[in-house]
């Protein structure tokens, strides 16, 4: 099944944002927020640009994308039109180029050397990258992200970088906790993105906590984020 078209053809990927928005609303208003202040991005990894132009048509506030070429494609075919572009997988410094610039917000800047290279190519463009700082929470080896004991250096780093602006953290904490809607790691991040934002800093705006996915976003908006990061919930389940 190709739950990027069929969702296209019946409306269902529509209905899902409405499904998924009403959630969100809830979860904030339990968390004692309003439902406005959580930014819903449609992860839209192996969805076509038909369904992503659903999603956006229904009202999510931005489209991530985890692939490179799978976003090029998308941008010529004109997919995200509407809507903020997003990148919220790994990204390899040799394809910065094509990511700087077009998305407005990079929300997986994994690394000192991935920040120092969007910097460069965002100064050679003569703007400044909106980033998200990811941070590794659960401490899991092998997976992208800066460890939390090295958080401020890096933001530092970051903040000290030419055409690079930090708009806040973001996290894909382990699948096991998210499944079992364990909060513990959302709870972590929470406390370090109050701490930060505490201290002021150039270049460094702390408006953004990025977590929850669609198994895990009411347990993160109940923790403290304000931006989700959805796919099967609106696409339907991907298959690898
Ligand atoms: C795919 C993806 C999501 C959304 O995952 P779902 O479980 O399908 O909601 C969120 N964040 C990142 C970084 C992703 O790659």
């Amino acid at each position: 099944m190709n739950a990027g078209r069929e969702g296209a053809e019946t409306g269902v990927t529509a209905e899902n944002v409405r499904r998924v928005r009403e959630l969100i609303a809830s979860a904030a208003r339990a968390a004692g927020r309003a439902a406005e202040d959580i930014t819903l991005v449609a992860a839209a990894k192996q969805n076509g640009a038909a369904s992503v132009r659903e999603a956006i048509a229904a009202g999510v506030d931005a489209v991530g994308e985890n692939r490179v070429q799978e976003m090029t494609e998308k941008l010529l075919a004109g997919a995200y039109e509407g809507a903020p572009l997003h990148f919220i997988g790994h990204l390899q410094t040799n394809k910065v180029r094509f990511v700087v610039g077009a998305c407005a917000l990079i929300e997986s800047a994994d690394s000192p050397r991935l920040v120092e290279e969007i910097g460069k190519r965002a100064v050679s463009l003569g703007i400044a990258q909106d980033i998200l700082l990811e941070v590794n929470i659960g401490r899991e080896p092998g997976k992208s992200g800066v460890l939390p004991e090295n958080l401020t250096e890096t933001l530092e780093k970051a903040a000290s970088t030419r055409g690079i602006f930090v708009r806040g953290l973001m996290a894909v904490p382990p699948a096991l906790a998210q499944n079992k809607g364990n909060r513990r790691f959302f709870d972590d991040m929470m406390k370090l993105f109050v701490d930060i934002r505490g201290k002021t800093y150039d270049n460094v705006d702390m408006r953004y906590l990025s977590m929850g996915m669609s198994d895990s976003f009411r347990e993160a908006v109940l923790s403290g984020a304000n931006m989700v990061r959805i796919g099967s919930a609106i696409f339907g389940l991907r298959k690898y």
